[in-house]
């Protein structure tokens, strides 16, 4: 049976953060929706230019493209994956729902909330800068590189994400507590999906520590 993780929270409670550190520790695979779209509209792909101007203000992608992005995927891997973004609404968490119901028996799936509170999103969005080559993510306070604004891994030099501004991330905390929250309740109540959560108001290490906990708790 594979494992699907799916980690749910704010606008950086830290999910790539830990889907990388899951990656190198389990050797998981993690598929970033984000990542997927800044993607698509750096190569300026017919959906990154459908997706680009919902990007830009902080609002969501469409439905029907998340679904096609995710669960081709999923399908396509035969490793334990987790999902960093997605679902983001409740249509998506259905689909999935129903994903997961047509294939018995070969998936696990594994909901892990990180949470933080709203005050505390803009300070780390605001500083997260990452790698356009590797993609790594630091913060210029909470996880700052060696070199001054350089990746550690690559030398390159690193980027903030254009969808950090104050505005921006204004309407994305409203989006998500729209949009998202209720997915959480409802991973909670639906059988097929064991649910955690950890308090995301923490150091890297002790977030990561907790999520290594259940991750061993499952396997
Ligand atoms: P998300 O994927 O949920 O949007 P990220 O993993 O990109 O969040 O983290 C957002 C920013 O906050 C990054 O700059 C990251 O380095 C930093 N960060 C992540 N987790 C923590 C933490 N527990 N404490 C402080 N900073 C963190
Ligand atoms: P992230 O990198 O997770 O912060 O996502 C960046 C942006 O990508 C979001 O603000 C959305 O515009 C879009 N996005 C990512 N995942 C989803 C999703 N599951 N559903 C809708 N939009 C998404």
């Amino acid at each position: 049976m594979r494992l699907v993780f799916i980690l749910i929270g704010p606008p950086g409670s830290g999910k790539g953060t830990q889907a990388d550190m899951l990656c190198e520790k389990f050797g998981f695979v993690s598929y970033s929706t984000g990542a997927i779209f800044r993607n698509e509209m750096a190569r300026g792909t017919a959906i990154g230019q459908r997706i680009t101007p919902l990007m830009d203000k902080g609002l969501f992608v469409p439905d029907d493209i998340v679904m096609e992005a995710v669960i081709g995927r999923i399908q396509k891997t035969r490793r334990n994956v987790i999902l960093d973004g997605f679902p983001r609404t409740l249509v998506q968490a259905k689909l999935l729902e129903r994903f997961f119901q047509l294939a018995p028996g070969r998936f696990l799936p594994v909901a892990i909330e990180i949470g933080l509170p709203m005050r505390e999103v803009y300070r780390r969005v605001s500083g997260r800068m990452s790698c356009d080559k590797c993609g790594k993510v630091y913060h210029v306070k909470f996880r700052p590189p060696r070199l001054t604004q350089r990746c550690d891994k690559c030398r390159r030099p690193l980027k903030f994400r254009s969808d950090a501004t104050r505005a921006v991330v204004k309407t994305r905390i409203k989006v998500y507590q729209k949009e998202t929250w209720p997915i959480v309740k409802f991973f909670r109540q639906r059988p097929i999906f064991k649910f955690f959560s950890v308090k995301g108001a923490q150091s890297i290490a002790a977030v990561s520590a907790s999520i290594i906990k259940i991750v061993k708790k499952i396997t």
